[in-house]
């Protein structure tokens, strides 16, 4: 054989396994069948400016092993993101925090915010939420529910609020400080110089070919490498055989404005119906750019079909369930390692993706994960 793994997917999780595999010794060849590496991650520069072609992306973790490692890359900016919501016309901070709760309600103190908050819950009556729609009004209650959660839920998901399971909200945080991180981690960044530079550090060196699908050259492929690392989706890795997992897809429009400054922040959600977009994303902010011009990206929440990028997967019991049966599958191919969130079928943000590849490659290695 002329290499040692196949990694299929040139994205975060593909680019750490072939990096860290080489650093030991093995011969890794890296496709991907879009143009770039990178996969999600990739920016491109326009006008001096990194924008994020697959959406924004920014980097939280607790974890130091992993802010570390990342960091060994690139090195990585103080960038917090501090996401602001258009209602109507009106601005509101994110998450949910003390400036919220003043511009909703005028309430100056914790003891004020909190007293109206359980008023509005225990107005909703829901003692045992089933739904994010319920979930959210025991958590939050109805003013802030309608005014920023369900619209743009029902927008994002092309689904009812009451057909979605509550996890996706859990990660919106409530606070009773005047603090509008969107994150509660400990470390938090945009790297220098954009996403991909972190992609290209890790396979300097490693043999990559893009535009290539590996179903459009299976054969080839495997005779070329004794294991696969596979982080496309799962289901096409078994032809569909039980049936097609969801996803929801994206649109994204990009923009170039003569303006140094168009909306202020690196991202506004548009949380009413109306409007057809989710957020518009203004990527100097996220590198406190000061370029003449700016670029922003609007982003069109649409349904998946095989044509489209698989931008999220839909978690309900339905799919999950899906799931399980290509996941009992996957485990009998054992030249084959499945990860990613492809491959998972999760929605895994960038510091999940790197814990489990570094994981995987320590058990791939028999040695101790040292990045727990
Ligand atoms: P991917 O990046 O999807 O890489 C998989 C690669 O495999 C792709 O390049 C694909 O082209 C390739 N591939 C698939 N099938 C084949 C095939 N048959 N042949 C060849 N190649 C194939 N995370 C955060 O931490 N913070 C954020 O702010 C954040 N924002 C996000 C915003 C959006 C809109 C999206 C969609 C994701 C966001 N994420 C964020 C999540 C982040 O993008 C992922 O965690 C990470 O990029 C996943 O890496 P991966 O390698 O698993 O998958
Ligand atoms: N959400 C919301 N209002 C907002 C932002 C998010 O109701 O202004 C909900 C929505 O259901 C979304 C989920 O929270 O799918 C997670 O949003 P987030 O922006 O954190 O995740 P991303 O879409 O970037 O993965």
């Amino acid at each position: 054989m002329k290499y040692d793994f196949l990694i299929v997917g040139a994205g975060l999780y593909g680019s750490i396994f072939a990096h860290e595999a080489t650093k030991r010794g093995k011969k890794c060849l890296v496709i991907d069948k879009r143009n770039h590496i990178a996969g999600n991650i990739y920016c491109e520069k326009m006008e001096g400016i990194n924008v994020h072609r697959y959406g924004a992306h920014i980097f939280h973790t607790s974890n130091k092993k992993i802010w570390d490692y990342v960091n060994s890359f690139v090195e990585f900016n103080r960038y917090t993101n501090c996401p602001v919501a258009n209602y109507k016309g009106e601005l509101f901070n994110l998450p949910f925090n003390m400036n919220t709760f003043y511009q909703l309600w005028k309430v100056k103190t914790p003891e004020e915010a909190k007293a109206k908050i359980a008023e509005q819950i225990l107005a909703s009556g829901i003692r045992n939420p089933q739904n994010l729609e319920e979930q959210a009004l025991s958590l939050v209650g109805g003013d802030i529910y309608y005014k920023l959660i369900k619209e743009y839920t029902e927008k994002q998901w092309g689904r009812k609020a009451k057909d979605l399971p509550a996890f996706i909200i859990k990660r919106l945080p409530i606070r009773y400080t005047f603090d509008n991180n969107y994150f509660n981690d400990t470390y938090q960044g945009i790297p220098i110089g954009g996403y991909t530079e972190i992609t290209n550090k890790m396979l300097e060196g490693i043999d990559v070919e893009l535009n290539v699908d590996f179903f459009q050259e299976r054969e080839r492929l495997t005779g070329l490498a004794d294991k696969i690392v596979y982080t496309g989706m799962i289901d096409e890795y078994f032809g569909y055989k039980f049936g097609t997992l969801e996803y929801r897809s994206l649109k994204f429009e990009h923009e170039v404005h003569d303006t140094q400054n168009y909306q202020g922040n690196a991202v506004v959600n548009y949380t009413d119906a109306e409007t057809p977009y989710t957020r518009i994303i203004e990527h100097k902010h996220f590198e406190f750019g000061t370029q003449e011009k700016t670029i922003i990206t609007k982003e069109y929440p649409q349904e998946w079909t095989k044509k489209d990028e698989p931008y999220y997967p839909v978690n309900d019991d339905m799919n999950d369930a899906l799931f399980k049966k290509y996941k009992a599958l996957s485990k009998a191919e054992s030249n084959v390692i499945f990860g990613g969130r492809l491959a998972d079928y999760k929605y895994y943000d960038m510091h999940h993706v790197v814990g489990l590849a570094l994981k995987r490659v320590a058990e791939e290695f028999k040695e101790v994960n040292v990045f727990e």
